[in-house]
């Protein structure tokens, strides 16, 4: 039987009813190519983003699983509508929401996690010999609520299904041409990264890269599944290979990621009758489903710990009120940053030795860009640095560590 090739594509390739249709041929081409589709869509544009604007005239707070039920309609529109553009160009296919297609989640309403993918009915309808259109970013839990899977879920829908459908291959389109060694907004015209390895790519969508999810690189190292970053309106041109591949022999930066806006809390758990215990506010972030991207805790010079947190503003969908009644409830004991974004250079083994680390620190200094921390995994070096001067900072390091490898 023909391999199933999973083909997704996000918002911006499906904006207007004249790229839809470009979809629906670039689909039936590969399909007369001998392959049997499965397509995962993204709601259309800027769709998800005009849902939440809307809930936002009724409150900054909105009943988390009522957010499910409004973002999921987006990518049930744009389903149908590539299904209707397909069936009108003879080619026979069927969409499907996530719950049809068996993507079981867990109950965390606008942030779920897929446990386990049930594609009998996917399976079915490729074996009627239909293209099949699934809506992404969406799934059902155990209960029957419909969920979906946070900001840019669609590529985790993706892969979660090219991997429980043994699909060698998952296609990722978007409006660029594969993963660059930065983001195409912040550095012009950066070099296009040919292959990575699964770790890498994962910790620069951990680090801000937008083009793939975190959470669809977790589920492409199950099988192996490859992943191929294309670009949807130059869909020959060569992209970017996401696989298991082997240590490079010597390390380097292959990449750098952004993110405009973090917010840095500091907890001190020593200051006279503090409310602000260790637990107390990993306990309120849990209450109140706030996403944080790092916590670490240390002892300071007095009794109690310092705690550091570090929350991204664009995974939370309501963090102004949040980090008002975090103040409110832990006073003095907390500061709160909010002057920072993230940059943070990816690359296995760059922290084997301090070089990159020094050599960081250094630059900025140089140039009188002030940070706000420093913290390293085995994949990568991330850095707090003053907002208004990221997409400098961005060009610093792109000069330095990215520039003089370009072949
Ligand atoms: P889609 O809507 O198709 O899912 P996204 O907007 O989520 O597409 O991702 C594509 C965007 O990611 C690009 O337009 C680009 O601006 C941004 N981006 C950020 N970092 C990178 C990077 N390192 N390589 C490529 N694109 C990046
Ligand atoms: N439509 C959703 C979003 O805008 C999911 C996705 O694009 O992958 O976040
Ligand atoms: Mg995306």
């Amino acid at each position: 039987m023909n391999p199933v090739l999973v083909m997704k594509f996000g918002g911006s390739s499906l904006a207007d009813p004249a790229k839809i249709g470009a979809v629906a041929d670039l689909v039936i081409r590969r399909r007369d190519a001998g392959r049997r589709v499965v397509v995962v869509v993204s709601a259309m544009g800027k769709t998800t983003d005009g849902l939440i604007e809307q809930s936002r005239s009724f409150t900054t707070e909105p009943d988390l699983r009522e957010m499910d039920m409004l973002l999921t309609a987006g990518e049930r529109i744009s389903s149908a509508l590539v299904a209707i553009a397909l069936n009108a160009r003879g080619a026979k296919a069927v969409s499907l929401t996530g719950s049809q297609a068996g993507i079981i989640t867990d109950d965390n309403h606008t942030n779920a996690r897929i446990v386990e993918i049930r594609p009998y009915r996917v399976q079915k309808a490729l074996d009627e010999g239909n293209i099949v259109v699934i809506g992404g970013f969406q799934g059902v839990s155990f209960t029957k609520e419909v969920t979906t899977l946070g900001r840019g879920g669609s590529d985790t829908s993706a892969v979660a299904l090219a991997s429980a459908l043994d699909a060698p291959e998952c296609e990722i389109y978007s409006d660029v041409t594969g993963v660059f060694a930065a983001d195409p907004r912040v550095i012009k015209e950066p070099a296009k990264i040919a292959a990575l390895g699964y770790q890498e790519m994962q910790e620069l969508a951990e680090a801000g890269a937008k083009v793939l999810h975190p959470k669809a690189v977790e589920f492409a190292k199950i099988k192996g599944t490859v992943i191929n970053c294309k670009n949807t309106f130059a869909p020959e041109a060569e992209g970017t290979l996401i696989a298991n591949l082997e240590g490079r022999v010597k390390p380097r930066v292959v990449g750098i990621a952004t993110e405009e806006k973090v917010v840095l809390v500091h907890a001190y758990e020593d200051n006279a009758g503090s409310l602000a215990t260790v637990e107390s506010v990993v306990a309120f972030a849990e209450s109140r489903n706030l996403r944080v991207k790092q916590i670490a805790f240390h002892r300071g010079r007095g009794q109690g710990m310092v705690g550091s947190f570090i929350i991204p503003e664009k995974e939370n969908y309501h963090l102004a009120p949040l980090l008002r009644e975090m103040k409110d409830r832990f006073g003095d004991a907390l500061d709160i940053h909010e002057q920072f974004g993230a940059l943070s250079l990816v690359g296995a083994g760059i922290t084997e030795r301090h070089d990159y680390l020094e050599q960081s620190i250094r630059l900025l200094k140089q140039h009188g860009i002030a940070a706000g921390s420093f913290h390293t995994t085995s994949f990568r070096i991330s850095m707090l640095i003053e907002r208004g001067r990221l997409a400098e900072a961005a060009r610093l390091f792109y000069d330095r560590f990215i520039a003089p490898n370009i072949l």
